[in-house]
């Protein structure tokens, strides 16, 4: 069996797109020149002194688990996996070495998941090694010392995005069970164990469809960290699940390929910074708020940075920034578009925003205190909760 089928489209066009990338590409060979002088730890011994060996006598479930996955989605390289402590439930795949690949799960999760669950997050992580998500350094790129432009930033977001929806397809397709994955995702959104959760799947996606009614007195959901983070929100990916599971792909008689993938670049339009290009009143609300949010944020301290200017140019166009700026115009100005805000923007676009003021504002590589407090302003006038903005301050990442 091979899971290369089940691969979101956008996923893959996004990665070929990013692998042609010159910083991509650079990046990656400074990582790999790095492995070379031995900079970088062996990732299996880093496992062996900190997490435990998962053998086959130890949990025999586990590895009867992973010989199902590896059966169904076609893995062809050795497997060793590993459990850590760890009171969050996560799981991992790391990038493979010396021809092994390695998943390691937390003990929590471990404990707390049954079969099904297990077999959903197993394939997920599997998925990730089967579509080369490991061939995208995003994590590095992300935090090094050199960010990357916010037009190359966005674009990684994007893409990683729609890489947790194959690897959740892959996912899925181990599992065998609708009700089981939207558990498992339930359960590592929410951190709730037990077997109490009587879960119907349609409650839980029920979520984005609220998010989908443009209504300004939307709150912010709890647990919604990753909005905006490299993962898609949790009721989306049940949601993008719910459309896999009656495609083709999934059961006979499913519609095809092409409504499959426009049906779920719908869902994931949700999470898109498509404003910029956007014609309706919400998009121009959100442009304009933008472009003087970011210039205050910009400008706060000590005047505009070439590397802010080139940032905010990326956004607005060649020369759209003006010469002299008038910081109590401006702080004027920011406060009324803030008010324009709150009367029409729905509340996760304009989490939407406050990660783009946050990608400009990072442009040179740090964010000072003055531009620090002035973003906690903007978040707390927008009703935007301190975790959240905490996560749109560090850009923070990672693809697990
Ligand atoms: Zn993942």
């Amino acid at each position: 069996m091979s899971a290369e089928p089940y691969r979101c489209r956008l996923d893959r066009e996004l990665y070929e797109d990013l692998l042609s990338d010159p910083s991509v590409a650079r990046t990656k060979k400074q990582l790999e020149r790095l492995a070379e002088e031995g900079e970088n730890a062996s990732v299996r011994r880093q496992l062996l002194a900190t997490s435990l060996r998962l053998t086959r006598g130890m949990s025999p479930q586990l590895a009867s688990i992973a010989d199902e996955c590896i059966e169904k989605l076609g893995v062809e390289i050795p497997l060793e996996t590993y459990v850590y402590a760890s009171p969050h439930f996560n799981a991992a795949c790391v990038k493979p070495e010396n021809g092994r690949l390695f998943v390691m799960f937390s003990s929590s999760l471990l404990e707390a998941f049954d079969g099904p669950e297990l077999r959903f997050v197993m394939g997920h992580e599997l998925g990730h090694y089967l579509y080369g998500h490991h061939d995208i350094p995003i994590g590095p790129m992300l935090r090094g010392e050199a960010p990357p432009p916010p037009e190359l930033a966005l674009r990684l977001f994007a893409w990683s995005r729609y890489a947790e929806i194959s690897a959740d397809r892959a996912g899925a397709v181990c599992a065998q069970d609708d009700a089981a994955v939207a558990r498992a995702l339930f359960r590592l959104s929410s951190g709730l164990r037990g077997s109490a959760i009587k879960l119907r799947i349609e409650e839980f996606a029920a979520q984005v469809d609220e998010m989908q009614v443009e209504d300004a007195k939307t709150a912010i959901p709890r647990n919604t960290q990753d909005w905006f983070s490299t993962h898609p929100f949790s009721p989306l990916r049940v949601k993008a699940l719910n459309v896999f599971s009656k495609s083709a792909l999934a059961v006979d008689g499913g519609f095809d390929n092409d409504t499959l993938e426009s049906r779920t670049q719908s869902l994931m339009a949700l999470m898109e910074p498509n404003y910029l290009e956007g014609k309706d009143p919400i998009a121009e609300t959100m442009r304009r708020f933008l472009f003087s949010a970011a210039l205050s944020v910009a400008s706060i301290s000590g005047g505009v940075s070439d590397a802010e200017r080139a940032a905010f140019e990326e956004f607005f166009g060649h020369d759209s920034m003006p010469d002299t700026l008038d910081s109590e115009r401006l702080r004027s100005l920011l406060e009324e578009r803030i008010d324009s805000v709150l009367e029409s923007v729905p509340a996760p676009k304009r989490v939407q925003v406050l990660h783009d003021i946050c990608v400009i504002a990072r442009a040179d590589d740090h964010i000072d205190e003055p531009e620090r407090e002035l973003i906690a302003h903007i978040a707390e006038r927008l009703g935007i909760s301190e975790p959240l903005m905490e996560v749109a301050l560090s850009g923070d990442v990672e693809l697990d």
